[in-house]
Protein backbone atom coordinates (compact mmCIF):
# COMPACT_ATOMS: atom_id res chain seq x y z
CA UNK A 1 0.00 0.00 0.00
CA UNK A 2 1.74 3.48 -1.43
CA UNK A 3 1.10 6.03 1.17
CA UNK A 4 2.73 9.91 0.65
CA UNK A 5 4.62 11.15 3.14
CA UNK A 6 5.87 14.25 3.91
CA UNK A 7 9.08 14.08 5.45
CA UNK A 8 10.20 17.65 4.04
CA UNK A 9 11.24 19.80 7.35
CA UNK A 10 9.93 23.08 6.44
CA UNK A 11 11.72 24.36 9.71
CA UNK A 12 15.31 24.51 8.33
CA UNK A 13 14.30 26.19 4.63
CA UNK A 14 14.31 29.21 4.78
CA UNK A 15 11.39 31.60 4.69
CA UNK A 16 9.67 31.60 1.07
CA UNK A 17 9.09 34.75 -0.29
CA UNK A 18 5.30 35.20 -0.90
CA UNK A 19 3.73 34.51 -4.14
CA UNK A 20 2.73 37.18 -6.16
CA UNK A 21 0.74 37.89 -9.07
CA UNK A 22 0.06 40.48 -11.99
CA UNK A 23 0.08 44.15 -11.21
CA UNK A 24 -3.37 45.49 -11.08
CA UNK A 25 -5.02 48.67 -9.39
CA UNK A 26 -7.62 47.86 -7.91
CA UNK A 27 -10.05 50.63 -8.50
CA UNK A 28 -13.68 50.85 -8.21
CA UNK A 29 -14.19 49.73 -12.04
CA UNK A 30 -11.59 47.05 -11.64
CA UNK A 31 -13.60 45.86 -8.55
CA UNK A 32 -17.14 45.99 -10.44
CA UNK A 33 -15.61 44.12 -13.45
CA UNK A 34 -14.52 41.19 -11.18
CA UNK A 35 -17.50 40.75 -8.85
CA UNK A 36 -20.11 42.57 -10.69
CA UNK A 37 -22.59 41.09 -14.19
CA UNK A 38 -24.25 43.01 -16.38
CA UNK A 39 -27.88 42.94 -13.69
CA UNK A 40 -26.09 42.67 -10.52
CA UNK A 41 -24.00 45.63 -8.87
CA UNK A 42 -24.32 44.61 -5.56
CA UNK A 43 -23.30 41.16 -3.04
CA UNK A 44 -24.73 38.92 -0.66
CA UNK A 45 -24.79 40.28 3.04
CA UNK A 46 -23.82 37.98 5.53
CA UNK A 47 -26.63 36.19 6.50
CA UNK A 48 -26.89 38.06 10.09
CA UNK A 49 -27.38 41.35 8.75
CA UNK A 50 -30.98 41.80 7.56
CA UNK A 51 -31.21 41.39 3.89
CA UNK A 52 -29.31 44.34 2.78
CA UNK A 53 -27.45 44.29 -0.36
CA UNK A 54 -24.09 45.29 -0.32
CA UNK A 55 -23.17 47.79 -3.70
CA UNK A 56 -19.93 46.68 -4.77
CA UNK A 57 -18.58 50.57 -5.36
CA UNK A 58 -18.76 50.33 -1.12
CA UNK A 59 -15.83 48.29 -1.72
CA UNK A 60 -13.46 50.70 -2.97
CA UNK A 61 -10.77 51.41 -0.64
CA UNK A 62 -10.48 47.94 0.85
CA UNK A 63 -8.18 45.21 1.19
CA UNK A 64 -10.24 42.98 0.13
CA UNK A 65 -10.01 38.97 0.05
CA UNK A 66 -11.86 37.10 -2.87
CA UNK A 67 -12.65 33.36 -1.11
CA UNK A 68 -12.75 30.46 -3.41
CA UNK A 69 -14.47 27.43 -0.67
CA UNK A 70 -17.17 24.91 -0.45
CA UNK A 71 -19.21 22.90 2.35
CA UNK A 72 -18.58 19.61 1.24
CA UNK A 73 -14.55 19.46 1.90
CA UNK A 74 -12.79 18.79 5.15
CA UNK A 75 -10.13 21.57 4.86
CA UNK A 76 -12.25 23.54 3.63
CA UNK A 77 -14.17 23.86 6.68
CA UNK A 78 -11.06 23.93 8.61
CA UNK A 79 -9.86 26.87 7.23
CA UNK A 80 -12.93 28.87 7.51
CA UNK A 81 -13.31 28.47 11.15
CA UNK A 82 -9.57 30.00 11.17
CA UNK A 83 -10.52 32.97 8.70
CA UNK A 84 -14.08 33.98 10.87
CA UNK A 85 -12.00 34.32 13.96
CA UNK A 86 -9.33 36.78 11.62
CA UNK A 87 -11.96 38.61 10.22
CA UNK A 88 -14.25 38.81 13.24
CA UNK A 89 -10.81 40.58 15.12
CA UNK A 90 -10.18 42.46 12.18
CA UNK A 91 -13.61 43.75 12.07
CA UNK A 92 -13.80 45.08 15.56
CA UNK A 93 -10.49 47.02 15.42
CA UNK A 94 -12.09 48.50 12.09
CA UNK A 95 -9.85 47.01 9.77
CA UNK A 96 -10.19 48.38 6.08
CA UNK A 97 -10.91 44.54 4.94
CA UNK A 98 -13.56 42.86 3.78
CA UNK A 99 -14.21 39.30 2.01
CA UNK A 100 -15.87 37.86 -0.59
CA UNK A 101 -16.96 34.55 -0.99
CA UNK A 102 -16.93 32.58 -4.18
CA UNK A 103 -18.68 29.05 -3.92
CA UNK A 104 -18.29 25.85 -5.47
CA UNK A 105 -20.92 23.94 -3.64
CA UNK A 106 -23.18 21.19 -5.17
CA UNK A 107 -26.11 23.53 -4.73
CA UNK A 108 -28.73 26.38 -3.78
CA UNK A 109 -29.15 24.66 -0.37
CA UNK A 110 -25.35 24.12 0.61
CA UNK A 111 -24.19 27.05 -0.40
CA UNK A 112 -26.79 29.04 1.71
CA UNK A 113 -26.40 26.42 4.29
CA UNK A 114 -22.62 26.92 4.66
CA UNK A 115 -23.09 30.96 3.80
CA UNK A 116 -24.55 31.00 7.54
CA UNK A 117 -21.42 30.46 9.41
CA UNK A 118 -20.01 33.48 7.42
CA UNK A 119 -19.76 36.86 8.34
CA UNK A 120 -18.99 38.39 5.18
CA UNK A 121 -20.15 38.99 1.71
CA UNK A 122 -21.03 36.62 -0.98
CA UNK A 123 -21.36 36.48 -5.22
CA UNK A 124 -24.85 35.05 -5.75
CA UNK A 125 -24.43 31.27 -5.78
CA UNK A 126 -26.86 31.63 -9.38
CA UNK A 127 -23.58 33.68 -10.80
CA UNK A 128 -21.77 31.15 -12.31
CA UNK A 129 -20.33 33.16 -15.39
CA UNK A 130 -18.92 35.82 -12.34
CA UNK A 131 -18.14 32.85 -10.43
CA UNK A 132 -16.14 30.67 -13.73
CA UNK A 133 -14.33 33.99 -14.53
CA UNK A 134 -12.64 34.79 -10.67
CA UNK A 135 -11.64 31.39 -10.93
CA UNK A 136 -9.91 31.18 -14.69
CA UNK A 137 -8.65 34.53 -13.91
CA UNK A 138 -7.03 33.57 -10.38
CA UNK A 139 -5.73 30.34 -11.80
CA UNK A 140 -7.90 28.66 -9.01
CA UNK A 141 -6.84 25.09 -8.84
CA UNK A 142 -6.98 23.95 -4.86
CA UNK A 143 -9.36 25.13 -2.92
CA UNK A 144 -9.66 26.56 0.01
CA UNK A 145 -8.01 29.62 -1.66
CA UNK A 146 -7.63 32.95 -0.90
CA UNK A 147 -6.95 35.71 -3.27
CA UNK A 148 -5.90 39.06 -1.50
CA UNK A 149 -6.03 42.31 -3.64
CA UNK A 150 -5.20 45.82 -2.44
CA UNK A 151 -6.95 49.25 -2.71
CA UNK A 152 -5.55 51.63 -5.41
CA UNK A 153 -2.31 49.58 -5.05
CA UNK A 154 -0.16 51.55 -7.95
CA UNK A 155 3.07 49.14 -7.08
CA UNK A 156 3.54 45.74 -9.21
CA UNK A 157 3.62 42.47 -7.57
CA UNK A 158 0.79 43.39 -4.59
CA UNK A 159 -1.97 40.40 -5.57
CA UNK A 160 -1.24 37.63 -2.87
CA UNK A 161 -2.73 34.10 -4.15
CA UNK A 162 -1.04 32.41 -0.89
CA UNK A 163 -3.68 34.04 1.47
CA UNK A 164 -5.00 30.81 3.00
CA UNK A 165 -1.07 29.72 4.62
CA UNK A 166 -0.58 33.73 5.25
CA UNK A 167 -3.49 33.56 7.63
CA UNK A 168 -2.87 29.87 9.15
CA UNK A 169 0.59 31.46 9.54
CA UNK A 170 0.31 35.09 11.13
CA UNK A 171 -3.27 35.24 11.57
CA UNK A 172 -4.53 38.92 12.08
CA UNK A 173 -0.64 39.93 11.93
CA UNK A 174 -0.59 39.17 8.03
CA UNK A 175 -3.04 42.72 7.99
CA UNK A 176 -2.84 44.73 5.45
CA UNK A 177 -1.22 41.69 3.45
CA UNK A 178 1.29 44.37 1.45
CA UNK A 179 4.30 43.17 0.74
CA UNK A 180 6.40 45.53 3.49
CA UNK A 181 4.30 43.73 5.95
CA UNK A 182 4.79 40.23 5.01
CA UNK A 183 8.56 40.91 5.01
CA UNK A 184 8.39 42.39 7.71
CA UNK A 185 6.77 39.28 9.34
CA UNK A 186 9.38 37.12 7.96
CA UNK A 187 11.74 38.96 9.38
CA UNK A 188 10.63 38.80 13.13
CA UNK A 189 10.08 35.23 12.15
CA UNK A 190 13.43 34.51 11.54
CA UNK A 191 14.72 36.60 14.40
CA UNK A 192 12.43 34.40 16.46
CA UNK A 193 13.44 31.35 15.42
CA UNK A 194 17.46 32.38 15.75
CA UNK A 195 16.70 33.63 18.82
CA UNK A 196 14.69 30.13 20.19
CA UNK A 197 15.38 28.92 23.98
CA UNK A 198 13.82 25.80 25.42
CA UNK A 199 12.61 29.22 27.91
CA UNK A 200 11.39 31.41 25.75
CA UNK A 201 9.09 28.85 23.99
CA UNK A 202 7.33 27.70 26.54
CA UNK A 203 6.96 30.20 29.17
CA UNK A 204 4.52 33.36 29.00
CA UNK A 205 4.73 36.73 31.30
CA UNK A 206 2.25 34.72 33.46
CA UNK A 207 3.70 31.36 33.76
CA UNK A 208 7.21 29.93 33.98
CA UNK A 209 6.51 26.31 34.99
CA UNK A 210 4.65 23.06 33.45
CA UNK A 211 2.23 20.69 34.76
CA UNK A 212 3.79 17.01 35.53
CA UNK A 213 1.47 14.27 35.91
CA UNK A 214 -0.16 14.81 38.83
CA UNK A 215 -1.07 17.92 37.59
CA UNK A 216 -0.57 19.26 40.78
CA UNK A 217 2.70 20.00 40.64
CA UNK A 218 4.60 22.59 38.95
CA UNK A 219 7.83 21.70 37.28
CA UNK A 220 9.92 24.63 36.15
CA UNK A 221 10.59 25.16 32.67
CA UNK A 222 13.89 25.65 32.84
CA UNK A 223 14.69 22.33 34.37
CA UNK A 224 13.99 21.44 30.41
CA UNK A 225 17.48 23.30 29.22
CA UNK A 226 20.01 20.98 28.24
CA UNK A 227 17.69 18.12 27.24
CA UNK A 228 16.35 16.65 24.21
CA UNK A 229 12.31 17.95 24.36
CA UNK A 230 9.13 16.74 22.39
CA UNK A 231 6.91 18.71 21.76
CA UNK A 232 3.32 16.43 21.51
CA UNK A 233 0.46 18.34 19.87
CA UNK A 234 -2.26 16.18 20.08
CA UNK A 235 -5.94 15.73 21.27
CA UNK A 236 -8.26 13.04 22.52
CA UNK A 237 -10.95 14.04 19.73
CA UNK A 238 -8.32 13.15 17.43
CA UNK A 239 -8.77 9.77 16.60
CA UNK A 240 -4.55 9.12 14.72
CA UNK A 241 -4.19 11.27 18.15
CA UNK A 242 -5.18 8.31 20.20
CA UNK A 243 -4.05 6.08 17.98
CA UNK A 244 -0.39 7.44 18.32
CA UNK A 245 -0.49 7.88 21.99
CA UNK A 246 0.02 4.71 23.47
CA UNK A 247 3.03 4.31 20.74
CA UNK A 248 5.00 7.42 21.84
CA UNK A 249 4.47 6.29 25.91
CA UNK A 250 6.46 3.22 25.06
CA UNK A 251 9.05 4.54 23.23
CA UNK A 252 9.24 7.64 25.54
CA UNK A 253 9.73 4.54 28.76
CA UNK A 254 12.42 2.89 26.37
CA UNK A 255 14.40 6.21 25.73
CA UNK A 256 13.84 6.99 29.44
CA UNK A 257 15.52 3.84 30.52
CA UNK A 258 18.48 3.77 28.07
CA UNK A 259 19.57 7.28 28.67
CA UNK A 260 19.27 6.70 32.43
CA UNK A 261 21.61 3.63 32.09
CA UNK A 262 23.80 5.82 30.03
CA UNK A 263 23.83 8.74 32.24
CA UNK A 264 24.60 12.31 31.08
CA UNK A 265 21.50 12.94 28.53
CA UNK A 266 18.22 13.19 28.98
CA UNK A 267 14.76 13.37 27.06
CA UNK A 268 11.38 15.33 28.39
CA UNK A 269 8.02 15.41 26.38
CA UNK A 270 5.70 18.25 26.89
CA UNK A 271 2.06 17.56 25.87
CA UNK A 272 0.20 20.35 23.89
CA UNK A 273 -2.94 19.86 23.99
CA UNK A 274 -5.39 21.00 21.21
CA UNK A 275 -8.44 19.03 23.93
CA UNK A 276 -11.60 21.05 23.55
CA UNK A 277 -12.43 21.31 27.60
CA UNK A 278 -10.57 20.80 30.99
CA UNK A 279 -11.96 16.97 31.42
CA UNK A 280 -10.63 15.47 28.05
CA UNK A 281 -7.31 16.72 28.66
CA UNK A 282 -7.71 15.75 32.07
CA UNK A 283 -8.79 12.13 30.96
CA UNK A 284 -6.10 12.27 28.18
CA UNK A 285 -3.33 13.49 30.13
CA UNK A 286 -3.69 11.65 33.15
CA UNK A 287 -2.52 8.70 30.92
CA UNK A 288 1.06 10.28 29.80
CA UNK A 289 3.45 10.02 31.32
CA UNK A 290 5.43 13.05 30.82
CA UNK A 291 4.87 17.00 31.44
CA UNK A 292 1.98 19.47 30.22
CA UNK A 293 1.29 22.71 29.65
CA UNK A 294 -2.17 24.24 31.41
CA UNK A 295 -4.76 23.76 29.35
CA UNK A 296 -6.16 27.01 27.48
CA UNK A 297 -2.89 28.14 27.82
CA UNK A 298 -1.83 30.99 25.74
CA UNK A 299 0.50 29.19 24.45
CA UNK A 300 -0.55 26.59 22.76
CA UNK A 301 -1.86 28.49 20.05
CA UNK A 302 1.08 30.45 19.65
CA UNK A 303 3.42 27.00 19.33
CA UNK A 304 1.02 25.62 17.03
CA UNK A 305 1.71 28.99 14.53
CA UNK A 306 5.44 29.16 15.34
CA UNK A 307 5.70 25.95 14.12
CA UNK A 308 3.24 26.53 11.29
CA UNK A 309 1.59 22.87 12.68
CA UNK A 310 -1.32 22.46 10.47
CA UNK A 311 -2.34 18.61 11.52
CA UNK A 312 -2.21 16.64 14.24
CA UNK A 313 -0.43 14.47 15.86
CA UNK A 314 2.76 16.47 15.44
CA UNK A 315 6.08 15.80 17.54
CA UNK A 316 8.18 18.58 17.13
CA UNK A 317 12.05 17.87 18.77
CA UNK A 318 14.10 20.60 20.27
CA UNK A 319 17.61 20.20 21.01
CA UNK A 320 20.03 20.45 23.69
CA UNK A 321 20.47 23.83 22.28
CA UNK A 322 16.93 24.87 22.36
CA UNK A 323 16.94 24.93 18.57
CA UNK A 324 14.28 23.01 16.46
CA UNK A 325 15.76 19.38 15.45
CA UNK A 326 12.87 17.87 13.48
CA UNK A 327 9.54 19.15 12.97
CA UNK A 328 8.47 14.84 11.54
CA UNK A 329 9.12 13.35 15.18
CA UNK A 330 5.75 11.44 14.66
CA UNK A 331 7.24 9.87 11.34
CA UNK A 332 10.41 9.16 12.60
CA UNK A 333 9.26 7.33 15.23
CA UNK A 334 7.27 5.36 13.43
CA UNK A 335 9.93 4.17 11.58
CA UNK A 336 12.69 3.66 14.25
CA UNK A 337 10.91 2.90 17.06
CA UNK A 338 12.96 3.84 20.11
CA UNK A 339 16.37 4.16 17.75
CA UNK A 340 15.11 7.53 16.35
CA UNK A 341 16.84 9.54 19.45
CA UNK A 342 18.03 11.93 19.33
CA UNK A 343 16.40 12.75 16.01
CA UNK A 344 19.59 14.64 14.74
CA UNK A 345 20.18 14.31 11.07
CA UNK A 346 23.40 12.91 11.77
CA UNK A 347 21.29 10.21 13.55
CA UNK A 348 18.63 9.26 10.76
CA UNK A 349 21.20 9.08 7.96
CA UNK A 350 23.13 6.43 10.45
CA UNK A 351 19.40 4.19 10.81
CA UNK A 352 19.43 4.38 6.91
CA UNK A 353 22.75 3.54 5.96
CA UNK A 354 22.30 0.59 8.91
CA UNK A 355 19.54 -0.41 7.66
CA UNK A 356 21.49 -0.74 3.64
CA UNK A 357 23.80 -2.96 5.65
CA UNK A 358 21.21 -4.89 7.25
CA UNK A 359 19.40 -5.50 3.87
CA UNK A 360 22.49 -6.90 2.21
CA UNK A 361 22.44 -9.87 3.77
CA UNK A 362 18.53 -10.23 3.75
CA UNK A 363 17.35 -12.97 1.31
CA UNK A 364 16.07 -11.24 -1.95
CA UNK A 365 12.48 -13.28 -1.69
CA UNK A 366 10.72 -14.40 0.95
CA UNK A 367 6.94 -16.42 1.31
CA UNK A 368 5.30 -14.20 4.13
CA UNK A 369 3.23 -16.08 6.37
CA UNK A 370 -0.32 -14.55 5.55
CA UNK A 371 0.49 -13.77 1.98
CA UNK A 372 0.04 -16.38 -0.99
CA UNK A 373 2.48 -14.86 -3.27
CA UNK A 374 6.16 -14.58 -3.28
CA UNK A 375 7.63 -11.54 -1.58
CA UNK A 376 10.50 -8.92 -3.64
CA UNK A 377 13.26 -7.42 -1.64
CA UNK A 378 12.80 -3.81 -2.98
CA UNK A 379 14.50 -0.61 -1.95
CA UNK A 380 13.83 3.15 -2.41
CA UNK A 381 15.74 2.84 -5.88
CA UNK A 382 14.45 -0.42 -7.01
CA UNK A 383 10.74 0.12 -6.54
CA UNK A 384 10.22 0.79 -2.74
CA UNK A 385 9.77 4.09 -1.32
CA UNK A 386 7.10 5.04 1.97
CA UNK A 387 4.69 1.98 2.33
CA UNK A 388 2.57 1.16 5.26
CA UNK A 389 3.33 -2.38 6.15
CA UNK A 390 0.80 -4.44 5.60
CA UNK A 391 1.90 -6.69 9.23
CA UNK A 392 2.19 -4.01 11.54
CA UNK A 393 0.22 -1.20 10.11
CA UNK A 394 3.10 0.79 10.45
CA UNK A 395 5.09 3.37 8.33
CA UNK A 396 8.20 2.36 6.68
CA UNK A 397 10.51 3.65 4.07
CA UNK A 398 13.59 2.17 2.32
CA UNK A 399 13.64 -1.31 2.02
CA UNK A 400 10.55 -3.61 2.03
CA UNK A 401 9.03 -7.15 0.80
CA UNK A 402 6.53 -6.54 -1.57
CA UNK A 403 4.55 -8.50 -3.61
CA UNK A 404 5.03 -7.39 -7.41
CA UNK A 405 1.43 -8.96 -8.01
CA UNK A 406 -1.13 -7.24 -5.78
CA UNK A 407 1.75 -4.49 -3.89
CA UNK A 408 1.08 -6.11 -0.43
CA UNK A 409 4.39 -4.71 1.35
CA UNK A 410 6.01 -5.67 4.81
CA UNK A 411 8.89 -4.44 7.15
CA UNK A 412 11.76 -6.66 6.38
CA UNK A 413 11.76 -6.91 10.50
CA UNK A 414 7.71 -8.32 9.85
CA UNK A 415 8.59 -11.13 7.42
CA UNK A 416 7.45 -14.34 9.19
CA UNK A 417 9.55 -16.86 7.19
CA UNK A 418 7.40 -19.61 5.57
CA UNK A 419 7.67 -22.03 2.96
CA UNK A 420 5.28 -21.63 -0.55
CA UNK A 421 2.96 -24.49 0.86
CA UNK A 422 2.65 -23.44 3.99
CA UNK A 423 1.86 -19.97 3.18
CA UNK A 424 -1.08 -20.80 1.59
CA UNK A 425 -2.32 -23.20 4.00
CA UNK A 426 -1.96 -20.21 6.78
CA UNK A 427 -4.69 -18.55 4.75
ZN1 LIG B 1 5.72 -4.06 9.86
ZN1 LIG C 1 0.33 -10.70 -3.56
Amino acid sequence: MKVEMNLVDKSNNPVRTPTTGDPENISASTLSSLLASKDRDYLLPSTTEADQQVKISDLEGKVIGIYFSANWYPPCKNFNRVLIGVYEELKSNGSNFEIVFVSSDEDLDAFNGYRQSMPWLSIPFSDLETKKALNRKYKVESIPCLVILQPEDTKEDSTFFDGVELIYRYGVDAFPFTKEKLEELQREEKRKHDSQTVTNLLTNPDRDYLLDQTMARKVPVDSLVGKTVGLYLSAQWCLPCVEFTPKLISIYQKIKQTLEEKGGEDFEIVFVSNDRDQNSFESYFGAMPWLALPFGDPSVRSLAKYFDVQWIPCLIIIGPDGKTVTKQGRNLINLYQEDAYPFTDAKVESLEKEMEEAAKSLPRSEYHAGHRHELNLVSEGSGGGPFICCDCDEQGSGWAYQCLECGYEVHPRCIRAVTPQSSIEDR
